[in-house]
């Protein structure tokens, strides 16, 4: 008997979907994947996999059967919000995006923005338009302490990449965690202990309830004076007013954000002319097309040859 019907369902240009079917479609050459629109009301409900990217969350009513979704994102924060707001875990199970490659290419924008940082380059950049040569005392990179908020799949790849290049790093996890070269920490004392040593503080976190807002007037009054801040994770961890008065105090020396509540950020907003912000437009770690979806069709090819499902999110955790 064929295997049922998968459902590519996203919100994603026609020319994207295209190339993504195309590209499941020769990976698992058994599977037979259709477009969410291309499908009749019959064959949704005979639908076991759904694979997804930004999909309209109501759509998965017309899904009865549906017992695992794939996102092609590793952050899945919304679609997860979206799904649980009635407080009730949807009956189907969500797999995001896990994928060393893109751990990788999170921990290259880390190591890029942190030694950014480290050798001065805001400052260098402002002297250079009025013409200011001054030299700043060099700094080497065991003596400049980073801290890593979540040392999950992205958070550990980069943690280690900092720690091959020198750099003092420390990191926070929910969970307690041994990683060579790295110095962990766990709960809200161990978050304190930690913030109150960087230099640099990257945030890595998932945006569940837990870590709305995070990085708050607090958490950054405890970073040591000078310090920055990168976020490369979701812009509801930051609360932006606090950071914008920690920037214009001084407390802070520089943010660097990839993330923001609202995408893209608005053309009015503070961010944009704050001299000692750099605005990123959310590239710090994209889904590599062709990685992507040689880990989707080794999930899905696994779970039709023994019916194990690939790591799934925790709804009650919310990541
Ligand atoms: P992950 O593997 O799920 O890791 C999450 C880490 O955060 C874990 O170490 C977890 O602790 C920790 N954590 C979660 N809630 C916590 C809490 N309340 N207190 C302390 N620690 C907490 O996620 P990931 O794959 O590393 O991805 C992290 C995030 O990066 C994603 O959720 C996404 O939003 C973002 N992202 C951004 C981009 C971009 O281009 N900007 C690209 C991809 C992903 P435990 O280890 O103890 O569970």
């Amino acid at each position: 008997m064929n295997s049922p019907i998968i459902t590519f369902v996203s919100q994603l240009s026609q020319r994207e979907q295209a190339d993504w079917l195309a590209l499941l479609s020769a990976k698992l050459p058994n599977e037979c994947i259709k477009l969410d629109q291309d499908l009749s009301d019959k064959e949704r409900l005979q639908c076991e996999i759904a694979i997804v990217a930004n999909p309209e969350p109501t759509i998965f009513a017309q899904y009865p059967k549906l017992i695992w979704v794939q996102s092609l994102w590793a952050g899945v924060d919304a679609l997860v919000s979206q799904l649980s707001k009635n407080k009730s875990e949807p009956p189907f199970k969500l797999v995001r995006l896990i994928d060393p490659t893109l751990a990788r290419t999170m921990s290259e924008a880390v190591l890029t923005w942190v030694l950014y940082l480290h050798r001065d380059m805001p400052i260098y950049l402002q002297q250079q338009q009025s013409a200011l040569w001054l030299q700043h005392r060099y700094v080497l990179p065991q003596e400049r302490t980073v801290g890593i908020l979540g040392l999950g799949k992205l958070g550990k790849c980069s943690a280690l990449r900092l720690h091959e290049n020198g750099f003092n790093v420390l990191g926070w996890s929910q969970s307690e965690k041994l990683i060579n070269g790295v110095n962990c920490y766990s709960g809200d004392d161990g978050l304190l202990a930690m913030v109150k040593q960087c230099n640099i503080l990257i945030c890595l976190l998932p945006l569940t309830p837990n870590t709305y807002q995070l990085i708050n007037n607090s958490l950054l009054r405890n970073l040591p004076l000078g310090a920055s801040v990168i976020n490369f994770a979701r812009g509801g961890i930051v609360a932006n007013d606090d950071l914008i008065k920690c920037l214009d105090s001084g407390h802070i020396k520089h943010a660097i954000l990839d993330v923001f509540e609202q995408e893209p950020l608005d053309e009015g907003d503070a961010f944009w002319s704050h001299k000692k912000v750099t605005v990123l437009p959310h590239i710090s770690a994209p889904t590599h097309f062709a990685s992507a979806g040689e880990i989707v069709a080794s999930n899905i090819g696994e779970y039709r040859s023994n019916g194990q499902l690939p790591v799934c999110i925790d709804w009650q955790q919310g990541y």
